[in-house]
Parts: structure tokens; sequence; C-alpha cells
């Protein structure tokens, strides 16, 4: 069963939308598991402090390493296959192919940073796989767990109702997916394409693969490169 743990200073946020929905039922089912630490309980002093100032100066605070060490050598001891992640802006960008090779493994450790981030040598130490959700900047990394767990828990075997849906979707094979049509026939004067309604099944994938090549020539060249 795919397990994910997540070291967090907010753990109250979890599961929040991830236990909604499909991925809500898909953990009740079994399917897969999530919990949260909370990182202060590695802390060493009476306050409960995990950060401190930079070295070398500047604005925020710093994750500590001896207490995120401590909190992953916990909760996923060194025999723990499973992939230790960080979220990070500076990471590698989430992409489709990342979730689906996560999706088939046994979980995922994440991280969460705050503040002006986590001291390099824990990223080093630990090997954290630093991952982005996209080149912008949140406040803290639970917001970019959830985004990198629905995106892999979804594609975990019988999470979705329908698996063949997943084919054609977006990223799924390097291309953008198809305009999507549903009744009524005619809205607010646009029909729904003829060929859709046509029932003929070899013209309507013809005209979806166009569609699909044209969406992605547009908006997202750097997919057909
Ligand atoms: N000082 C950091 C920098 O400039 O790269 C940004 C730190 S951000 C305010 C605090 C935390 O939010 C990060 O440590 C990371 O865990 C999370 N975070 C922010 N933006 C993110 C993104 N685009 N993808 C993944 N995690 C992000």
């Amino acid at each position: 069963m795919f397990s994910a743990d997540i070291i967090t200073l907010f753990p109250e946020l979890f599961p929040g939308p991830l236990g909604a929905s499909v991925l809500g039922r898909g953990m009740n089912d079994g399917l897969w598991s999530l919990h949260a630490t909370q990182l202060r309980d590695f802390a060493t002093d009476r306050h409960r402090t995990v950060d401190d100032t930079p070295s070398g100066g500047g604005a925020g605070m710093v994750l500590r390493p001896d207490i995120l060490a401590q909190a992953i050598d916990t909760v996923a001891p060194p025999d723990d296959l499973r992939p230790r992640i960080l979220m990070s802006p500076r990471g590698k960008p989430l992409t489709q192919a990342r979730a689906h090779e996560l999706a088939t493994g046994p979980g995922a450790v994440i991280v969460c940073g705050r503040f002006e981030g986590v001291d390099q040598r824990v990223i080093e130490a630990r090997q954290l796989e630093e991952v982005s959700i996209g080149d912008y900047v949140l406040a803290g990394g639970e917001v970019a767990a959830m985004v990198l767990l629905e995106a892999v828990v979804r594609l975990i075997p019988g999470v979705l109702g329908a698996p063949d849906s997943r084919d054609e979707e977006s990223f799924e094979n390097g291309l953008l997916e198809y305009p999507q049509y549903t009744r009524p026939q005619t809205f607010e004067g646009r029909d729904i394409p003829a060929v859709l309604t046509s029932g003929d099944h070899g013209r309507i994938a013809k005209w979806r693969h166009q569609q699909s090549l044209e969406l992605t020539q547009a908006r997202r060249p750097d997919l057909l490169k």
C-alpha cells in the first residue's frame, strides 16, 4: 500500500482536501494511507524551537538540520525505501511522469518547509529530493505536498473509477487534452461539434487528436519538442 508521511509544523492541515471525494474513499478503502508528524515534537528545548537565524545574515528563519534529521529518521529509518521529498521552489518541477513513478512505489516521506527554508546540510545528508509545484513561492510546503499527493494518489490503481479515461488526459501522451462537451446540445448559441454526436468513433478519435495537437501547439509548444 502507498504510505505517505508528512513532516510539518501544521499537521492539523492534513488530510484536508486529500480526505475528500475519490482520494478520501481510497484512503478509507485501504488503498493508501497518510500520517502527518509535528516537527516541533523533535525540538529539544522547552520552547519547542525548530528554526534559527540564517548564517551569514539576512531576513527570516531557517529550519534546523539536527531537528529535521531526527524527525526524518524517526518517521523513516534508513531501511525505509520510500523517497524522501522536500517541497521546494528550487526543486525539479513536478511532472505527470514523476507522479506515475511515485504512484507505483511504496509511498513517500514529504518534508514541508517554512520560513526561509531548510538548512542545506540536512538536504544533502538525508538525500532529500527537492520537488517544486511551479515557478512561484508559497508560504509553506503543506499545500505543495497536497498537490503532489493528489497528483500521485489518483494514479494508484483502484482510486479512480475509470482508469481508461486517464490515458487521454493532459500530459499522459505528451499532449494537452482535447475540449470536452456535454448536454445541452446548444448552450448560449454554441453547439456541440457535430462530429462528437456522429457516432463515428474513428472520426471522433481523429478529431480529438487533432484538437489536442492544436491546443498543445498553441499553449504548450514545449511539450511537443
Ligand atoms: N526562501 C525560499 C526560496 O526563495 O526558494 C522560499 C521559502 S518558502 C517561503 C517556504 C517553504 O514553502 C519552502 O521551504 C517550501 O517547502 C514551500 N514552497 C514554497 N513555494 C514552493 C513551490 N513552488 N513548490 C514547492 N514548495 C514550495
